[in-house]
């Protein structure tokens, strides 16, 4: 596996595949590699001829007091799974190579002005989704992939980005690949890592939400305002948890719903300790 950590380095390796006529795919990560970003590579394995992952915690996506500087890393154990799941390229940029004006400043953003970054997670982080769009979109311009592969698990981020290809005419198709899960149900993320073994177990919840709202869909509810207050009550038991949102939405607008039509995306944040957890289930009615 090659392990790229300049934009030139990625741009020439890219030119060489294309020029052979080969398909090239991108997942992109910021590392502290699990299962969930396995699939992802994997999935773009089986998609095209060649796969890059990049890894880089993106400073211009979290917030003032946010996890940016305790975000774990560790980027031998990541070369080690993305080398065992055969990954091509690794990118692994320096935060002034992806930000040239250093510090992780930039005097351009990618930033879709219509309300579905200011849904769900936007309204406890604001300016979130501005900084997946600009960094999302500066990996689509170093790699050039046919195809990119993003994880259900970030629901209203991959709205976004589709929304984001559809505006700016990136021709790359978005393939959406399904939540990996912990045996116990937990989807699995690079935050669980924060959490006690007391907070691991209270974490749970999310997941046990998530199920009793896919089951009561299962037996025939149609009112996703019902579904959602019987999840509140749900995680609402576990002492440890505090609510951000569970809201149901449109599946691509992210606009908020009340009754299961068409594709509705239900979602939760939810803080667990300091930790804050996501999880989320599709209903295509
Ligand atoms: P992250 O490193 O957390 O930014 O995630 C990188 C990519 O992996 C994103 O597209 C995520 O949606 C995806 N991902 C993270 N966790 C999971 C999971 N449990 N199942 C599927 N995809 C995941």
């Amino acid at each position: 596996m090659i392990v790229a950590t300049t934009v030139e380095q990625v741009r020439a390796q890219v030119r060489e595949w294309k020029s052979a006529g080969l398909t090239v795919g991108l997942v992109p990560t910021m590392g502290y590699l699990h299962e969930g970003h396995a699939s992802l590579i994997d999935t773009a394995r089986a998609n095209c001829d060649r796969v890059v992952a990049s890894v880089f915690v993106n400073p211009t996506q979290f917030g003032e007091g946010e996890d940016l500087d305790s975000y774990p890393r560790d980027f031998e154990h990541d070369c080690a799974l993305l080398e065992e799941h055969g990954a091509d390229m690794v990118f692994h940029p320096s935060v002034d190579e992806m930000y040239p004006d250093g510090g992780g400043q930039t005097a351009t953003f990618v930033e879709i002005l219509n309300d579905m970054p200011k849904q769900l997670c936007g309204k406890t982080r604001p300016i979130h989704f501005r900084g997946v769009c600009t960094v999302v979109s500066k990996l689509f311009n170093i790699v050039t992939p046919d195809k990119a592969f993003f994880g259900q698990k970030d629901a209203q981020q991959l709205a976004i980005i589709r929304r984001m290809v559809r505006d700016l005419s990136y021709g790359i198709q978005i393939v959406g690949c399904p939540i990996v899960r912990e045996e116990d149900g937990l989807a699995k993320s690079s935050r669980n890592t924060y959490l006690s073994a007391e907070e691991r177990a209270a974490a749970l919840c999310l997941s046990r939400a998530v199920f009793l709202g896919q089951d009561l869909v299962a037996q025939g509810e149609k009112s996703a305002d019902a579904v959602v207050d019987a999840m509140v009550a749900s995680i609402q038991a576990e002492p440890l948890a505090r609510i951000d949102y569970v809201s149901a939405v449109d599946g691509v607008t992210m606009e908020p719903v009340h009754t299961f039509d068409g594709t509705v995306l239900v979602a939760m944040a939810v803080y667990i300790g300091s930790t804050r957890l996501i999880d989320n289930f599709i209903v295509e009615a």
